[in-house]
Order: C-alpha cells, then structure tokens, then sequence
C-alpha cells in the first residue's frame, strides 16, 4: 500500500511577485533584497556571456544556470566563511557568493586547472566542482563528519540536480548524513530535467525530498524561483545542522530555462511551450517586480546596475584571456599528491614530445 507523504513546501512570492501571505520579516530590508538581487543579475550576466565564450571556442563546454539563480545565490548569502561548499556543476551562483572569480570559473571550464586553485583565501577550504553525479554527496559526508568529530559548529552544504538523487552515492550519503546525524545540508536543484530524461520518469517518488525520510532525517520543498523562499529555509536548514539538530535534504522546485550544458540541444527532446510557460516563473523577474512593487526598485536602479555588472563581467573576461596558456603537464601534476611510477613515467614521456614539438621536430 502506498502511502502519501506530506511534507513542508514554503512559497511567499507568485510569480508576478505579489506577496502570498504573510511575509519573513528581513523581507523589508532593502539592502538585503537588492544584494540578493544584484548577485542573481550578476550571475546571468555572466552566464550569458560564458555561453557567448563558449560558442565562439574560447572555453570548453559550459554548464549554464539560466533560471535558477536564485538557489545558488540564497545558500551563498547564508553560509558562514568557515562552512564548506562542496558543489556540482551548475553553481556558478554560489560559487561566486563564496568567493570564486568570474576569470577562475572560466579558467575551469577552458580545462585549465588554476580554476580549480582559488586564488581568494576566504574560499580555499571549499571543494572544485564535481562533475561526475552525485558523487559530492560522499565527499560532503566526509566533511561534515570531520565537523563533528571535532566538536565544530560548521556546516557542509552539497547541491546536486534532480538526476543526482537517483544515484547510489545520493542515497548512501543520505543514510550515512541520518545515521551519524551529520551537520550537513544537501540542496537539489529539481531543474525538472537531467539533462534529456523529465523529472517525471525519473523516480516513482512525488517528491524527491522525501529520500529524505528513509535516512531518518527532515526533508522539505521549496519554490526555488521565490528567493524570500529559499533563503528562509536555507537559513532554517543551515541553523538546524549548525547547532547538532542534524541533517536536511532541501528540494528546490526550479526550471532549466537553458541547455543541460552547451553541448545539448535542449529543443530536441521538449517543447517550445513548456519553457516558455517556465519563463513566466524565473526569479529574476519575480524579485523585481516584488521590490518594484515595495517602490525600492526602478528603470534608473536597474540600468546602472546591469550596467555595472557588465563591466564586473567583461573585466574577467579579460582577466581570463590574459591569464595564457597554462603549462601542458599540468593535466597530470594534480592528480595524485605524488605520482605512481606508470604515471612518472607518462609525465616524463609527454614533457620530452611537448619540448620535441616546440623545438621543431616533425616526426609526430
Ligand atoms: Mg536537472
């Protein structure tokens, strides 16, 4: 028999930002709100012009955030520096939140591995972005485990999308986060695509956040285009693990407005409508007319800081294409933090082509 689950699903803002009801109370600080909203600009600016990069063959493949800024841009407003983020690929808003450069994001997915070396002290403790799925769930386990282990009041925050909970890292993270009671947050971007297969074949589940409860810990939905949303209980999760009250699994219910990565083509596996039916839902535009409607926001506001973001953008662009080639080997130095002898002898291998090649030889 199977039995329906209820769980919290919190929402304040429609999506022509009128209040739903009753509202948090830091929803009427307007420094707070327009930061919000500047980081969420910021990151679609970026995106954009990341993608622009990409389709003229300057970086490699690009994951785009397109849409569900506001997730990221909530969980890196409420982390505290000492927290741990230990992300997937489609963070570029909290990473930037955290500390991560424009330029470095863009070195990552040019292939070179200085964007994986954050140059910023304040994030050095946070982890690269994982590419393979789910996997970042384990590692955040092992974090959040050292946290405990050492009697210290940090919290490690891991995201995946709505195709990681599938996996068997997802779901082994999750047992062992309920059975120690590890001070950890997991965050899915339910972006209601993984990558061609629709969040509704995906899993039998109706709600994904409801794994949650087959750890034995609290699981909860939330609109993740509404960012008073997802701030709110963001902030509530991060509090709840912070003080040994264990962990949480946050659905954030999203839309991938973009490509998976720009190496699909979304147009072939789901129609026009649906996502321009999505459209009407992004928070962008949901926070504006909230704050418009509050009379703290106006054209004025918004074309200087669209055009102050775009300065912010390009100044990385070009940090990003001074930055030069980075040396070859580079592909092998950071695997291990000292080289099996097969791999010595590969380095050594492809250092003696790299200076055959650049001397001149043609015998390759
Ligand atoms: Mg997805």
């Amino acid at each position: 028999m199977l039995h329906k689950v209820e769980l919290p699903y919190t929402r304040f803002l429609s999506p022509d930002g009128q209040p739903l009801g009753d509202l948090p109370a830091w929803s009427d600080d307007f420094n707070l709100l327009t930061r919000l909203y500047r980081q969420m600009v910021l990151t679609r600016l970026f995106d954009q012009k990341a993608v622009a990069l990409q389709r003229t063959g300057r970086i490699g493949t690009y994951a785009p955030t397109l849409g569900q800024e506001a997730i990221g841009v909530a969980i890196g407003s409420l982390m505290h520096a000492e927290d741990v983020l230990i992300p997937y690929y489609r963070d570029t808003a909290v990473q930037l939140m955290r500390g991560v450069r424009m330029e470095e994001i863009l070195l990552y997915w040019g292939g070179d591995e200085r964007g994986s070396d954050f140059a910023d002290p304040a994030v050095a403790q946070d982890f690269p972005i994982c590419v393979p799925i789910a996997t970042q769930a384990l590692h955040a386990c092992g974090v959040a485990s050292a946290f405990k282990i050492r009697g210290e009041h940090r919290v490690a925050v891991t995201t995946c999308g709505d195709g990681g909970t599938s996996k068997g890292d997802f779901l082994e993270a999750l047992n062992v986060a309920g059975a120690w009671q590890l001070p950890v947050v997991f965050v899915i971007n339910n972006n209601q695509w993984a990558i061609s297969v629709p969040r509704r074949i995906q899993c039998g589940a109706p709600t994904l956040a409801q794994k949650a409860m087959g750890a034995g810990f609290h699981g909860e939905q939330v609109d993740g285009n509404d960012i008073l949303a997802v701030y709110d209980r963001v902030q509530a999760a991060l509090e709840r693990a912070r003080h040994g009250k264990g962990p949480v699994l946050l659905e954030c219910l999203s839309y991938r407005l973009g490509d998976h990565t720009t190496a699909d083509d979304a147009t072939r596996y789901r129609s026009a409508g649906e996502v321009k039916q999505a459209w009407l839902e992004e928070p962008i535009k949901r926070l504006q007319r909230f704050m418009a409607g509050q009379g703290v926001w106006n054209e004025g506001r918004e074309q200087a800081l669209v055009s102050e973001c775009q300065g912010l953008v390009q100044q990385a662009v070009d940090n990003f294409e001074a930055a030069g080639m980075q040396a070859p080997e580079s592909v092998i130095d950071y695997v291990y933090a000292q080289w099996p002898q097969a791999l010595a002898e590969q380095r050594e291998e492809f250092l003696e082509r790299v200076a055959r090649r650049t001397g001149g030889s043609s015998d390759e």
